[in-house]
């Protein structure tokens, strides 16, 4: 299975990512990620990209498309891939569509404005693993240690409430357009995203069943 997941930043994309990799065994790969990676580890790609990723900002398409490139060509996507913050523009999905991936389905979980900024306020990530927690919705067994890979969480400098502001306006200016893009080709699937996780997995998995 080929997917996308659409969504806005803190719609739980990364969370519903790794349950959709678990059950299809099929790797999920986060722009995102690997960018706070790049930026942990101060590698060059780390450096172009941290201030656009302070500021809330996208990072540009030429640097994610090259990262997506690289990763799509590797062995580990030869049966299939969740795609997790990628495209999130209009010229990301054209250029993953000039690199003739065919996408099964993409899912967009929707989540209001409103309940975004909440969560965001909750949500705690691990650098190491890239696992994410929140406080009330999806709380770590040992507070502040991810229950993965059993490191510390933090919490991400972009999740501070007026970045969390403007990363949603990017998301409504240029990456909900998407969803008219995915929309026109036929393989756009909605969910509520719910209160609690297993609810919103549930509805996933509901929703991908048909593309199995
Ligand atoms: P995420 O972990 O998906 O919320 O991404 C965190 C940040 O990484 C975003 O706010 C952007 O600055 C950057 N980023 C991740 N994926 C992309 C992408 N596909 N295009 C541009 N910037 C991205």
């Amino acid at each position: 299975m080929k997917l996308i997941l659409l969504g806005a930043p803190g719609a739980g994309k990364g969370t519903q990512a790794e349950k959709i990799s678990t059950k299809y065994g099929i790797p999920s790969v986060s722009t995102g990620e690997i960018l706070r990676a790049a930026i942990k580890d101060n590698t060059a790609l780390g450096m172009e990209a941290k201030s656009f990723m302070d500021r809330g900002d996208l990072v540009p398409d030429a640097v994610v498309i090259g990262i997506i490139k690289e990763y799509l060509s590797s062995d580990n996507c030869k049966n299939g891939f969740i795609l997790d913050g990628f495209p999130r523009s209009i010229p990301q999905a054209e250029a993953l569509d000039a690199m003739g991936v065919t996408i099964d389905a993409v899912l967009d979980i929707e989540v209001d404005d409103a309940k975004i900024v909440e969560r965001m306020s909750g949500r705690r990530v691990c650098l190491t693993c890239g696992a994410t927690h929140h406080v009330v919705y999806n709380p770590p067994k040992k507070e502040g240690i991810c229950d993965k890979c059993g490191k510390e969480l933090t919490i991400r400098k972009d999740d501070a409430p007026e970045t969390v502001l403007s990363r949603l306006e990017t998301y409504h200016n240029i990456t909900e357009p998407l969803k008219d893009y995915y929309s026109k080709k036929g393989n756009l699937v909605v969910v509520e995203g719910q209160e609690q996780v297993d609810e919103t997995t549930k509805l996933v998995f509901e929703a991908l069943s048909r593309f199995e």
